[in-house]
């Protein structure tokens, strides 16, 4: 009999969950190759491509034979663009020496908690929150402990709420804001709150500000004005910056602890990807920016069309989401049915592609779907028109 390779894979690899939204894409595809039209609210990536000057620069770099190993912690050039990105954008001087270049924040995420945890430690994270969280910890023998929020923090996590959930082992807080599924921001003086709690007990934060520049009706700000101590701040071009296949981004975090994650960079990934490094030098560029806040405006203008529609459909959406792409919705409440039958229904019956909440997290999120509007506005139109159709007929 021959032993399937599986069973000699490591416990936390065998234990890496897949994501449902995945079986999903795949399904989709397939109705798409039968000739259904389906309408996609379940991408979370930027529909739009990346701008001109970065590709200019990108272009450019290829053309020039820029293909070798940078250093681990990146092009000086493009540390030093982003330090002064934060300093006049943000009004916050950060030093280049606290930047270091990533593979996406995927790659700072792991170089982060690689450097803050040991096996056995405990970590907070906001049930829902974003599924890799959970994942990566999992995978490098950390526990993750998921906190569920709701409503009355705006989806997010609270001093309050991670003192009353803090245990023994817990070594470090991780907020994304704004948040990847609820779209919720972290309103500053929480965010100030959390820090402080961290600090008194030992512990480090962690802001991960993937979706910055992705803001509605808040101020865009960003953690690294809360100082430098025991403060992770981590980011990335994929989502503002419309780099997503790129694979670049970057942390900024106390300046002795960078230079031993640029050790640690240089074994685990030598570098980031050279071409993109070079592309990225032309992202704050103000051409690239004017390119930015036009897009930027289109997705406020397509959240302001679509959340009143799913409200009218009977989703509820108690709190307004202020940035990044995504509406954290609970289903209906007549509707009798968990959020995993009612997409993959509304992918087979209606032709609309959504993700379950069970991909972010345990807490009442087999009641609620991820809408995500990286589409343009007549294909949202469609969506909704298509599942008002749907929740008629049944
Ligand atoms: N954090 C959050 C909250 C995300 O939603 C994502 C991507 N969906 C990432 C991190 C990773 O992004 P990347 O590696 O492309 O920068």
């Amino acid at each position: 009999m021959p032993t399937s390779a599986v069973s000699r894979l490591s416990g936390q690899a065998r234990r890496v969950e897949p994501f449902h939204v995945m079986r999903l894409l795949a399904r989709a595809g397939e109705l798409e190759a039968l000739g259904r039209s389906i309408v996609h609210m379940e991408v979370g990536e930027p529909d739009f491509p990346t701008p001109g000057p970065i590709l200019e620069a990108g272009q450019r770099a290829l053309a020039d034979g820029r293909t070798r190993y940078t250093s681990a912690g990146g092009l000086p050039a493009l540390r030093r663009a982003i330090a002064g990105y934060y300093a006049d954008r943000y009004d916050t001087p950060v030093g280049s020496e606290r930047i270091l270049v990533t593979p996406g924040a995927s790659g700072a995420l792991q170089l982060v908690f690689l450097a803050l945890l040991d096996p056995g430690d405990r970590v907070l994270i906001a049930d829902p929150s974003y599924p890799c969280y959970r994942q990566v910890l999992q995978l490098m023998g950390i526990e993750p402990i998921a906190v569920p929020v709701g409503p009355d923090t705006d989806y997010q996590l609270t001093a309050a709420r991670a003192e009353a959930a803090w245990a023994e082992g817990v070594r470090a807080i991780v907020v994304a804001s704004p948040s990847n599924p609820t779209g919720a921001s972290t309103a500053f003086d929480v965010l100030s709150e959390l820090h402080a709690l961290c600090r008194d007990r030992g512990a480090a934060l962690v802001v991960d500000e993937i979706y910055q520049g992705l803001t509605y009706d808040v101020q865009d700000r960003t953690a690294l004005s809360l100082g430098s101590t025991d403060l992770y701040v981590i980011n990335s071009f994929s989502k503002y910056f419309g780099m997503t296949g790129w694979r670049l981004g970057w942390l900024a975090g106390p300046e002795d602890a960078v230079e031993v994650m640029e050790r640690m960079a240089q074994n685990l990934f030598i570098a980031a990807n050279t071409p993109a490094q070079h592309a990225a030098l032309a992202a704050f560029d103000s051409a690239t920016i004017a390119v930015l806040e036009t897009r930027r405006l289109e997705f406020q203008r397509r959240r302001d069309r679509l959340l009143p529609a799913l409200r009218d459909l009977g989703f509820s959406i108690p709190v307004e989401p202020t940035g990044a792409f995504y509406l954290y919705a609970r289903l209906p409440e007549g509707l009798k049915l968990d959020s995993m039958t009612f997409t993959s229904r509304m992918l087979e019956e209606a032709g609309v592609a959504l993700t379950p909440g069970n991909d972010f997290g345990r807490h009442d999120a087999a009641r609620h779907v991820r809408f995500a509007y990286t589409r343009e506005i007549e294909e949202l139109d469609e969506g909704v028109r298509r599942i008002r159709d749907w929740l008629a007929g049944i």
